[in-house]
């Protein structure tokens, strides 16, 4: 069966109430309007927006299965998004101002103390970009995933978020989360790791620190597939400094040292921030110090036979790159060469939207990026979309395996069932 080994069930409980409620009015009012819509950029955004705010995952799992024009099985990836726009230094503030606020309801205060109050924690709960995009849904997510895998259990495998920085807020750490919902007869196939979102991937709580056993520890002796973003776009927390527990990328030396060699007490101060840069530089500046393939490199040196998919390949700008001898493309090829040196090293092409202005640039991706791929690679490679994210690129799900379809001929099946079979651990 047909599988697309990256996806997203992300529903309006990800989004912030507010922008839920100012999307809901934009798209009514500009529906009575009937506003001309004409942007590709406005357009796409709008696409987004509504297939997040409107559809539960189970529609967005039929609407898969119409596009694709088959059955299939959908790994739904979750993301926690705790510290992506506070830092858990901060966090501690807020709720000493939230018991400050209870405090004061039940007390006889007059009205504009209380106002008052919750201004601040407005404002501390708000980002650093003083916007709030996202909250943090960690339980909503956990419980729409652990619903619609009850409901369609051979069509559903979803992979589990938790961010390392939080192994104090569970009783037992975040390996007894990851025991409780991870694993077979469990409503989790894996673990989804997201370390531009402000930590490293060789943190103590998952690299294992003295005798204390770390998730990829944990993760390879189970045979549980871990998949982590790998690519130079995508996204990354916004806060301007955060304190980083484990290594971190050293450009100038082309290595990964810990963050406390580095920074003073590993208080990463970066360069790229809001409001003055763009959404594309703060995210790449982040992607690079905490999502560099060299960290990944280090965690497969002290854990060889771990199980991973180093998703997107390096990202659809950097395989495009790749594929036409572009000097600036440098990504795809650790991944090839982490592929070819560990047993379990996977690959994803999700979110393969259109390159170069050229409709055939997938043909281009398959002769190089995987025809000729050492033989090894070539049973590691998996058929993604990155749905609904696509969606930004104005890139429907017909569209986008079509495109594969036609590039893969008969090599289209082993990426998306052989070889993500075999990642998943099914048959
Ligand atoms: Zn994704």
């Amino acid at each position: 069966m047909l599988i697309d080994a990256h996806c997203h069930f992300f529903t309006n409980s990800i989004l912030a109430d507010r922008l839920q409620r100012d999307t809901k009015n934009i798209l009514k009012l500009s529906k009575r309007l009937s506003l001309p819509v004409n942007s590709p950029i406005v357009q796409g955004a709008a696409e987004f927006l509504i297939t997040g705010v409107e559809n539960t995952p189970e529609e967005m799992y039929e609407y898969m299965k119409q596009s694709y024009g088959c059955d299939f099985i959908a790994v739904p990836l979750m993301l926690d998004l705790t510290y992506a726009f506070i830092a858990p230094e901060q966090e501690s503030k807020v709720s000493t101002i939230k018991k400050a606020l209870n405090a004061a309801k039940e007390s006889s205060l007059p009205e504009k103390y209380i106002e008052a109050i919750e201004k601040r924690l407005d404002t501390f709960e708000r980002s650093a970009l003083g916007i709030d995009v996202f909250k943090n849904s960690y339980e909503k997510q956990i419980e729409s995933l652990t619903n619609i895998k009850a409901s369609m259990p051979d069509k559903v495998y979803p992979f589990f978020s938790v961010d390392p920085r939080r192994d104090n807020e569970f009783n037992g750490g975040i390996l007894s989360e990851i025991k409780k919902y991870v694993g077979r007869s469990k409503p989790f196939a894996g673990v989804k790791l997201y370390s531009s979102l402000g930590y490293s991937p060789t943190h103590p709580v998952l690299f294992g620190s003295g005798k204390k056993q770390g998730v990829y520890a944990f993760c390879e002796r189970h045979n549980i597939p871990v998949t982590v973003h790998s690519s130079i776009e995508g996204f990354s927390h916004f806060l301007d400094k955060t304190k980083i527990e484990g290594d971190v990328y050293y450009p100038e030396a082309g290595k990964c040292v810990p963050a406390e060699f580095l920074y003073d007490e590993g208080i990463i101060k970066y360069e790229n921030n809001m409001p003055t840069k763009d959404f594309e530089s703060i995210t790449r500046e982040r992607l690079v110090l905490l999502n560099h393939p060299v960290l990944w490199r280090k965690v497969l040196e002290k854990y060889p036979r771990l199980k991973i998919d180093l998703a997107h390949f390096g990202g659809v700008i950097q395989a495009y790159k790749y594929a036409t001898h572009d000097k600036s493309s440098f990504w795809p090829e650790y991944i090839i060469e982490m592929m070819d040196d560990f047993p379990n090293v996977y690959s994803d092409y999700s979110c393969y939207y259109e390159q170069g202005g050229n409709p055939d640039y997938m043909e281009l991706i398959y002769k190089s990026l995987y025809k000729n791929l050492p033989r090894n690679a070539k049973k590691k490679v998996m058929f993604g979309s990155d749905f609904y994210m696509l969606a930004l690129y104005n890139m429907t799900p017909e569209k986008y395996i079509d495109n594969f379809r036609k590039a893969f001929t008969k090599d289209f099946k082993r990426i998306s069932e052989d070889n993500p079979a075999n990642f998943l651990g099914i048959s």
